[in-house]
Parts: C-alpha cells; sequence; structure tokens
C-alpha cells in the first residue's frame, strides 16, 4: 500500500504535558538561534487535551520557566493560595492530621484541570508554528533496515471494519518521519512497548509499576460547605482501602462550584476480588466524602493509571533517533503525587539536547545522551532521587513501611534498604482467595453512578466496526485458568465493563468484550495476572473526550 509520507525533525507522539512543553521549548530554542526546525505532535485523542486527566495540584515550577508569562496568557487557573489536610479515614470516622508532610505542602501550587491545560498548551504550541494532529494514534515505530535507528512513526489506518477489511471510507495511515522521534504517551505507552522490546529499553531495570485512579468531576450545590472552607486541597489514606493496600482519596476546590474528587488504587493490591470502581463508590459514601459532595451532581468521569516506580523503573532513556519523555519514562513524582511539572520538566530538557544534536547533525543515541545527565543534574534528578524509594516503602506492610518512610525521609530518600525492590503489578494476586465483595449504597445516577453511566460521562466513543484493540492471545485461558483461580479480575478492575463473564450453553463461563467502553486507562494490561492481555490503540480519535478532568 501507498502511504503518505510526512518529514521533520522532530516527532512528538503524545500531546499530554511532557510532549506539548517539549514542542513548545523546541520551538523556542529555533527561534532563539534563528534556525528553523519542523516539529510534529500527533494525539490519540479526538482533540486537545480529550484523554488528558490528572488531580490536578499543579506545581508551576516548570510551567513558569517555560512560559514566564503563562498567567498573562490565560493559563486555566481553577484555584490558588492553597491550603492542605490530611485524613486517616476510619469506615465511621475522618481523623485530622495535626501536620501535613513537607511533601505534600502545595502553597505555591494551583488547581487545574488537566484537560483545560493541555488544550491551551497545544494552542500555544500551534501559534509558535508546530503542527499539531489530534486524531492520529501512533501504531508502529519505523526502524531502519539494520533495526537499531528509529525512523519515525506510522500512525493507524482508519475505515478498516472488524474482520480487518477496508471500508468505503479506508484512509491508510501516514508514516512520519524524523531525525528524532519522542515517546510523550504517559503511562504504559503501546507504541513505546513494543519498540523498546526491540531496543531493550527496560532492560535491566526495576519492574514498572502503576497505581490506577477513578475521578470525577462534581458541581456542587451553593451552599456546599467545601465551597468556602479553608482547605482546597483534601487528601486521605485509610477507608476504604485499608492500610494493606496503597492508595488513598483526593479532594480539590476547582472553580464554578466544581470539585475533583478520586481514589487511587495501587495496582499491586492481593485480593483478586477487589474492585477499584467500587473502593471509589465506598469512598464517596463516607461520612467525610459524602458530606462535603452532599447535594452535588457529577459532570465527568474518567479513569487513568500512573507510573509510580520512579528513578528506579526509568528506561533507558535514548536510543538512535529516540527519546522517551513524561510518564512513559516514569518521572512522575509519587511522593508528592505530581507528574506534570515532571513531565513538562522532561520534555523541556529532551528539546533543549535535541536542538543541540540537530544544530551538530547527529542524532545518535550518543548525541541525545545529553538528556539523561541534563536530566540528573536538574532539579528533576534531585525531585526524583529523593523519591526513589517512596512508592516501594509504600507497599510494604504497615509497621515496617512507617519506619521506611521515616528512614527515608532522614536520609534523602536513601532509606535503609536502596533500592528497594518492587514486584510487577500483575503478580501480586493472590489466586483462589473469594471473599464477598463489600457492598454499595444505592446508586442514584446523580452523584453515585454505576460504571456504564460513568463511560457516559466520560464521553468515550469508538468507531464500533473496527478490529478490537485488546488483543487477547490465549482467550481459552480467561475461562478456564483465570477464573479458577482469580475468577476473572478483568471485569473488576476494569472502570469502563470492557470485559465481561457470561454463561454459555452447558454453565460454562464465557468472555464478552465491551471494547467501545474502553476508557484508555490500560489496567487490564498492567494488572492481568496472565499477561494475556495486550492493549493497542483503537482507530485515532477514539475514547473518552474529557474536557474538564
Ligand atoms: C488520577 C490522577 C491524579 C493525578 N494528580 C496529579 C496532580 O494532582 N498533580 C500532578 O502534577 N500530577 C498528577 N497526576 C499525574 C499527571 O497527570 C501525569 O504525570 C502527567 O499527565 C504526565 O504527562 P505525560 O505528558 O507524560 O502523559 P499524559 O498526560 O498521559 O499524556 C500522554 C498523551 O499521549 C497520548 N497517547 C498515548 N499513546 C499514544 C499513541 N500511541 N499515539 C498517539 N497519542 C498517544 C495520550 O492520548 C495522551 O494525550 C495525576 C494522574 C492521575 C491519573
Amino acid at each position: 500500500m501507498e502511504r503518505e509520507r510526512l518529514e521533520f525533525d522532530v516527532v512528538f507522539v503524545g500531546a499530554g504535558p511532557a510532549g506539548l512543553a517539549g514542542a513548545i521549548r523546541l520551538k523556542q530554542l529555533a527561534a532563539e538561534r534563528g534556525r528553523e526546525i519542523e516539529v510534529c505532535v500527533i494525539d490519540k485523542a479526538p482533540a486537545l487535551g480529550a484523554h488528558s486527566l490528572s488531580g490536578a495540584v499543579v506545581d508551576p515550577r516548570a510551567l513558569a520557566e517555560l512560559l514566564p508569562d503563562y498567567r498573562e496568557r490565560g493559563c486555566p487557573i481553577e484555584e490558588e493560595g492553597l491550603r492542605d489536610a490530611v485524613f486517616y479515614l476510619t469506615a465511621a470516622k475522618a481523623l485530622r492530621l495535626p501536620w501535613v508532610p513537607p511533601f505534600l505542602h502545595n502553597e505555591g501550587a494551583f488547581v487545574g484541570s488537566l484537560s483545560k491545560l493541555c488544550a491551551w498548551l497545544g494552542a500555544i504550541a500551534e501559534e509558535a508554528g508546530v503542527n499539531v494532529f489530534p486524531g492520529f494514534a501512533g501504531v508502529e515505530a519505523l526502524f531502519d533496515d539494520a533495526g537499531g535507528r528509529v525512523l519515525g512513526v506510522r500512525t493507524g489506518d482508519k475505515g478498516v471494519d472488524k474482520q480487518g477489511r477496508r471500508k468505503g471510507n479506508f484512509e491508510p495511515g501516514v508514516d512520519l518521519l524524523a531525525k528524532v522521534t519522542v515517546f510523550a504517551e504517559g503511562p504504559r505507552g503501546s507504541l513505546l512497548r513494543e519498540a523498546a522490546k526491540r531496543l531493550g529499553l527496560f532492560d535491566g531495570r526495576m519492574p514498572q509499576v502503576f497505581e490506577t485512579a477513578v475521578k470525577e468531576v462534581i458541581e456542587l450545590p451553593e451552599a456546599s460547605p467545601f465551597l468556602t472552607a479553608p482547605e482546597a486541597v483534601i487528601h486521605t489514606f485509610g477507608f476504604p482501602l485499608g492500610l494493606h493496600t496503597k492508595g488513598g482519596g483526593f479532594l480539590y476546590r476547582m472553580a464554578e462550584r466544581r470539585v475533583a474528587l478520586g481514589l487511587v488504587v495501587g495496582l499491586d493490591y492481593a485480593d483478586p476480588m477487589l474492585e477499584p470502581y467500587r473502593e471509589f463508590l465506598r469512598f464517596k459514601r463516607h461520612p467525610l466524602v459524602a458530606g462535603l459532595i452532599a447535594g452535588g451532581r457529577v459532570l465527568q468521569q474518567g479513569a487513568k493509571t500512573l507510573p509510580v516506580g520512579g528513578w528506579y523503573s526509568m528506561p533507558r532513556l535514548c536510543a538512535d533517533g529516540a527519546l522517551v519523555i513524561g510518564d512513559s519514562a516514569c518521572t512522575l513524582n509519587a511522593r508528592r503525587l505530581k507528574g506534570v511539572h515532571t513531565a513538562m520538566k522532561s520534555g523541556m530538557l529532551a528539546a533543549e539536547t535535541i536542538a543541540e544534536a540537530l544544530a551538530a547533525g547527529d542524532t545518535g543515541a550518543s548525541a541525545l545522551e545529553g538528556y539523561r545527565r541534563r536530566l540528573e543534574e536538574s532539579w528533576l534528578g534531585e525531585e526524583l532521587r529523593q523519591a526513589r524509594n517512596f512508592s516501594q516503602a509504600l507497599s510494604r506492610p504497615p509497621a515496617s513501611r512507617v519506619v521506611h518512610l521515616g528512614a527515608q525521609m532522614l536520609s534523602r530518600g536513601r532509606g535503609l534498604v536502596d533500592p528497594m525492590p518492587l514486584h510487577e503489578d500483575c503478580s501480586t494476586l493472590r489466586p483462589g482467595v473469594f471473599r464477598e465483595p463489600a457492598p454499595v449504597a444505592d446508586l442514584d445516577g446523580t452523584l453515585y453512578l454505576d460504571k456504564l453511566t460513568g463511560v457516559y460521562l466520560s464521553g468515550t466513543r469508538h468507531e464500533e466496526d473496527q478490529p478490537c484493540h485488546l488483543h487477547i492471545p490465549h482467550p481459552e485461558l480467561c475461562t478456564t485458568r483465570c477464573w479458577q483461580e482469580y475468577r476473572s479480575p478483568c471485569t473488576r478492575f476494569c472502570p469502563g465493563q470492557v470485559y465481561e463473564i457470561e454463561t454459555a450453553e452447558g454453565g460454562r463461563p464465557r468472555l464478552k468484550l465491551n471494547p467501545s467502553n474502553c476508557l484508555h486507562c490500560k489496567t487490564c494490561e498492567i494488572k492481568d495476572p496472565l499477561r494475556n492481555i495486550l492493549w493497542n490503540c483503537p482507530e485515532g480519535g477514539g475514547g473518552p473526550n474529557w474536557t474538564i478532568l
């Protein structure tokens, strides 16, 4: 098939904060040096920001470096002058901690919506001359004949039916060729997954580990106490997950009587019956939370994973003609619950390295190696080093967790064991333990939603007649081993009800897939105990359509 080929100096795959900050920085450097640099950014989302979901309490450090006049340029800030509160929740009570650990302080930060922030950054990138193409999924990294140099990325074909046949509206994907390709796909990039195997980017590193989150933006009634509470940022731990499962809740006050509410669950949990969505509903029913959101109405819902492995899980960051940035490179600081400013900074440091490499006419791995050095020497490296064993410590039993965290605070992150080991999330489920799931109270369709109403409120739409983007290499295992040992946990850890087990003739279980419900969180690929699910990008432009998450 003849494919269109477009040539650029640099292609960014992913228009999140990392990719957009990197693209803007490259254009700034090009202008400073009086040199043309052709930059392209693609994203699978239907519109800029539509696949962006975050808390989001944003540390403006990287933003202020990139765009010192970000306020004047209309950066979408929801709430500032933040004060924090941290609560330990039991099933019925909320105990406020007398002090907030220093790394959770948010003075100087602002509450934003990542969807809005990315749409705004995208407009600035376009103004600077970046070619920004939403609606295009990168489905294959292109390599030279020897297979060691990345030459660019192929976008997905559009207009292909379930059987893989061309429909009347068929459009072949485009080959975007670049001197440097930057992987900025966020957590668990599907393109990076395949390219990394070829380039050995994750070899010898600690495993990639994740948390998953369900988040809503809720509109509150005018009399809601949270609208006038002194603390705009609340974090919780304890109920509903208990102390043996990593994770916690958040409530952030936004503009226009809105609140961002979410529950984050560490994906190294052991109980196969645990259902993050159900835990989220139980969190909302806790007296503290229920009181703060009473009378509210959910406007949007979504789900996404966060890479929390940090420093020791970072892949090799460069290869011939390629770099990895942002969540794809594990730049999220799990200790501070923040990844926006770190993703942006990594994109900016990558841009500085690329500009130098382009000027020297050498974009090989050793020329791009400067990115790693820059990162290590910057405030980003310092932040990530201090958090390097944090998530590992949280995975320990409660008593030793406190000891490890205390030791890390006293030793700038080193702690008692450095590095602390990590275990892949797919390996932590305990087989054969099937406790009854905790009950959730009535769902009213307004403030307390079932999964499908949540999917509806995420604006998720996919072309129905397209090849299934979830690849299950051994479907027979789903209804045999996975059912017998774990009772098909995909039906629970997926927040979009993509996976269902039906009873087929003869009473045998049968897996039913609803890929159109997919929220692109990728929890399934990460947590599946048999590693039997591969998440690939569906047709570009499909998926959630978040505007305020
Ligand atoms: C619930 C939750 C709460 C959070 N709270 C905070 C917070 O309060 N403060 C904070 O600073 N951080 C927070 N974070 C973390 C923060 O959102 C991320 O660290 C940050 O968004 C990472 O930016 P990124 O650009 O690397 O990746 P993303 O923001 O994930 O962007 C990646 C982009 O790449 C696109 N993409 C992926 N694959 C492809 C492909 N193959 N082809 C084309 N496009 C592709 C995606 O559609 C997406 O737009 C939170 C995260 C979550 C999930």
